[in-house]
């Protein structure tokens, strides 16, 4: 019979937004800093990889002492991120195929030439290269990740086939999902709807990159049709520009009422909302809360390519107004989005990154409020992954436990040294090393 793992941490921290409220009550928070940052002092019991109890720090006296235990000294604990919005088909080709003038453009061109005219993605190349990014996702404490996939016609059966074997290779380790990346006037073709039949084949999300047209209100028909026929949810990339004419999330929340679309849609990076008058702002607003379209904003990949102009220095940050989005009760997630490819040259696939920058870009700090949600619980409940995102009794004990005592201390270092613990265990957090993909990026000695 193997033994049940049974134990304490004790002296821990947790965003009070992932406590109950009942439990939240019978606090009283003299600690500045526990005041300042929304953070509820009390300890943990984790037994057979789940949380078996909550005790809020006065109780100390009360914790039994046959059970071993791990003493956070204040450290502040989450639950396991959630990352709404990535690209690991598109990882990690940096080296074979940088964006050398750092423009959207130069990006579209990289992958481009990468992709269709040397043709690199082949099965190898892209299994490799994804599992790089699900590799480091793990070992920062993702738990579930979403991922565009780019679907050319010479492509889609090759990353179709990657995703679904990485999917089950992994599906102990994190929950995928994967959403088409297209133009949306390939849903008006006839290929277009064999298309939809396979995205709902191999349970994906349907998805495209929406832009500016006379045509956009028909594609979003055809598009809304596609899907509720098949019963897909979906996600778009839109407005991902600094033109205060772009409004394509205007457009697909007006096509989301008009279809009385039920299923969970997503919109990622909204740029142009930052740029255009108040007014305007406030309607699409209105229609996006209306419609319960979930925001991903994507700030590090924003701040990278928005407002790039040669021999010029940036003047805005690139991101959407996650603030007054939130305000109005849309629900807003942070997610990495590229990683060291030609759309962003950095990234490591780690959603305190994310939320680090994401904090310091859109000023999420004054104060912090419930923020952190924005890489845990928001996204987990836009992938219909209700359970994930978590810190409730008779979940998995799926934590991240950091050094960190406060929010300040947790955003000034890489927290490197955090504990992932995945059901109850802590997990080896070492990051594959890069050279394990020299060979695909042409990097010899
Ligand atoms: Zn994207």
């Amino acid at each position: 019979m193997t033994e049940v793992l049974h134990y304490w941490i004790i002296n821990v921290r947790i965003p009070n937004c992932f406590i109950d409220e009942l439990l939240r009550e019978r606090v009283v928070y003299s600690n500045i800093t526990l005041q300042r940052d929304r953070l509820f002092p009390c300890h943990i019991e984790i037994c057979n990889g789940k949380i078996k109890a909550i005790a809020t720090a006065s109780h100390t006296e009360n914790l039994p002492n046959n059970l071993p235990i791990i003493d956070a000294k204040q450290g502040i604990i989450i639950p396991c991120f959630v990352d709404l919005h990535t690209h690991l088909d598109k990882g990690h080709m940096w080296e074979r195929s940088p964006n050398l003038d750092g423009t959207f453009p130069g990006a579209l061109k990289a992958v481009y030439r990468d992709g269709t005219e040397q043709n690199n993605w082949n099965y190898d190349d892209l299994y490799r290269r994804m599992e790089f990014g699900l590799k480091c996702s793990y070992a920062h404490g993702t738990r579930a990740i979403r991922t565009h996939l780019d679907c050319p016609p010479h492509q889609v059966d090759t990353s179709f086939q990657v995703f679904k074997e990485l999917r089950d290779q992994w599906k102990e380790k994190l929950t995928l999902q994967a959403v088409s990346l297209v133009s949306l006037s390939y849903f008006e073709t006839k290929e277009g709807e064999q298309f939809a039949d396979a995205i709902a084949d191999m349970g994906g999300i349907m998805g495209g990159i929406a832009h500016m047209s006379l045509d956009l209100d028909r594609y979003l028909d055809r598009i809304f049709s596609l899907a509720k026929e098949r019963n897909l949810r979906l996600d778009f990339h839109t407005d991902e520009n600094n033109h205060p004419e772009s409004r394509t999330l205007y457009h697909i929340a007006k096509a989301a009422l008009k279809h009385d679309f039920s299923s969970q849609i997503v919109c990622g990076h909204c740029c142009s909302l930052a740029v255009q008058d108040q007014q305007v702002v406030d309607e699409t607003i209105a229609f996006v809360k209306e419609a319960d379209i979930g925001i991903v904003s994507l700030p590090m990949c924003n701040l990278y390519l928005q407002d790039r102009v040669a021999d010029r220095t940036p003047r805005w940050r690139g991101v959407t107004l996650v603030q007054e989005l939130d305000s109005a009760g849309v629900r807003v997630a942070l997610a990495s989005d590229n990683c060291r490819d030609p759309f962003y040259g950095f990234g490591d696939h780690d959603l305190l990154q994310v939320f680090e920058m994401g904090t310091k870009i859109c000023h999420l700090d004054t104060p912090y409020d419930n923020w952190i949600e924005s890489v845990t619980s928001r996204p987990a409940a836009l992938m219909e992954l209700p359970n994930l995102g978590k810190v409730a009794i008779g979940q998995p004990a799926d934590l991240i436990l950091f050094k960190a005592r406060s929010y300040s201390e947790l955003l000034s270092r890489p927290q490197s040294d955090r504990l992932v613990f995945r059901n109850g265990i802590a997990i080896d957090t070492t990051l594959p090393d890069y050279c394990e993909l020299d060979n695909l990026l042409h990097l010899g000695q």
